[in-house]
């Protein structure tokens, strides 16, 4: 899951992105309006956390811009104790939920993890192929019936690849979706974290074929052909 806040207020948005890291999410920050734009209608999120005072481009700009583009990721708006002609405005625009600041950030951790449960695009909660299945509700992975325990950075890194089955995906798209860009990360942590998977899902089914496949010299795919 990848998230990106967009937030002025430096130590808000930081604590934010740290508690969203530990429950393993992959966090973007946009410190302003402009930047903060950019980066929504030019990747791919799961939730945007949107403050509505912004230098550059405010909130709701950015909130009507998407939705005018078509751009119907979930976003939750960060609003000031009391303002509810700001809130509603917010919805008129196209935003999903809203949270008054202060908060908590279990409180933001929840409304996160309903955003995400919403159906969007009729995705349906159960991803699989060839026997295995990713279930991103329950956290439940299974090949063949088998439950398969992953870590949380496995079960993101196949849940991205199911999300795109039958696509090459490059080493920089997964470090940008599943980690996130500025995450201290080596060169090779994509190449041991596949490897983890492919022990966990490939290696003991041998009768089945091996559905993490390596397309040398452009990255990965998740296939069963
Ligand atoms: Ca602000």
């Amino acid at each position: 899951m990848r998230i990106l806040v967009v937030e002025d207020e430096h130590k808000i948005a930081n604590s934010i992105k740290k508690g969203l890291e530990q429950e393993s999410y992959a966090v973007d920050v946009a410190y302003d309006g402009t930047d903060g734009y950019d980066l929504a209608a030019s990747e791919d999120y799961d939730v945007i956390i949107l403050d509505l005072m912004l230098p550059g481009i405010d909130g709701w700009e950015i909130c009507r811009r998407l939705r005018e583009s078509n751009n119907h990721t979930p976003v939750l708006m960060l609003t000031a104790r009391g303002q509810l002609e700001e809130k509603l405005k917010g919805f008129r625009l196209g935003a999903d939920d809203y949270l008054t600041k202060p908060f908590a950030f279990l409180e933001l951790l929840a409304r996160v993890k309903a955003l995400n449960r919403r159906p969007k695009n009729t995705i349906s909660t159960i991803l699989s192929t060839g026997g295995l299945t990713l279930d991103t509700n329950t956290f439940e992975v299974k090949r063949d019936r088998i439950i398969i325990n992953l870590s949380r950075k496995e079960f993101a890194l196949l849940e991205y690849l199911l999300r795109h089955q039958g696509k090459i995906l490059t080493k920089d798209q997964i470090i940008g979706n599943v980690w996130n860009y500025d995450a201290d990360i080596l060169p090779n942590t994509v190449e041991v974290y596949i490897g983890y998977l492919r022990n966990k899902i490939d290696k003991p089914f041998k009768k089945k074929k091996e559905l993490i496949q390596t397309i040398r010299g452009f990255g990965y795919k998740i296939s069963t052909r």
